[in-house]
């Protein structure tokens, strides 16, 4: 999972925060990949081959891009075209337009530059239109965020879109949201999605929300290895956790406040 593939920081102090990868940071990490035993795949292959493992096959990666920066264009388009590489960017649509618009502060590509990159053969999902927590939205909303973005880029392209990505935390600690969001993408016709849930893939996900793994600067070959390796599956436990503390919180002050 990436984001911004660019030298300007998003301010984070902390590393599991950071979502910017330096241009030089990124070919490093597609050289590791190149030289891992992983095989780099459309993102619909990762979600059809969740029980991979089971049939031998070599383990596959999808890569990923959130938000829509341009800078995708600019920094990491370049890199994975020499390496061969499929990649999948979600657009959160209200920031892509015909001249280019800003999301948190970053540039974000032009519909002629997604249709450009379309040609050459990257795949565009959905990141919903207003990039907000679908948690908190009425369910109204959280269905136009949710159709009216995967219209806009069909429209755009005149191909179907069948990923979503979720913006922000993930509320898995919800089951009937999560069972309701997923029943939303598939009457809207997607196929599969990704989350923020960190993790690699194993036969239990949920196709809509794929756990990932968080990519960022401070990601040197061996790290990246680890990671892939299931090393840092453990955060799951730990984000999963401050969930379920957060949506306590939630409870508490709902009822204190009546
Ligand atoms: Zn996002």
């Amino acid at each position: 999972m990436y984001h911004s593939v660019s030298e300007s920081s998003d301010g984070a102090r902390h590393p599991y925060y950071m979502t910017n990868t330096t241009p030089s940071q990124f070919a490093l990490q597609m050289q590791a990949l190149k030289d891992s035993d992983c095989d780099i795949v459309p993102l619909k292959d990762v979600a059809d081959a969740r029980g991979a493992s089971a049939t031998g096959t070599r383990p596959r990666v999808a890569i990923t891009f959130d938000d829509g920066y341009r800078d995708f264009l600019v920094h990491a388009f370049p890199v994975l075209a020499r390496f061969g590489y499929a990649a999948c960017v979600f657009l959160p649509t209200r920031y892509v337009g015909e001249r280019t618009q800003t999301f948190n502060d970053r540039p974000c590509l032009t519909w002629s530059e997604v249709r450009e990159l379309h040609a050459a053969g990257v795949e565009f999902g959905s990141h919903t239109v207003t990039h907000p927590q679908l948690y908190d939205v009425p369910a109204q909303i959280l269905g136009a965020e949710v159709l009216d973005s995967k219209l806009e880029i069909e429209q755009r392209l005149g191909s179907e879109v069948a990923s979503f990505s979720y913006p922000y935390a993930f509320p898995e600690h919800d089951a009937a949201f999560s069972k309701r969001l997923r029943s939303l993408l598939k009457r809207c016709g997607y196929r599969y999605g990704v989350s923020t849930i960190v993790g690699t893939i194993t036969p239990a996900d949920d196709a809509y929300f794929l756990p990932r793994l968080p990519v960022n600067l401070k990601d040197d070959a061996k790290l990246l290895e680890a990671k892939l390796a299931g090393g840092y599956d453990w955060v799951h436990s730990v984000q999963l956790a401050t969930k379920h503390v957060k949506q306590t919180h939630r409870r508490l002050k709902w009822v204190a406040g009546r």
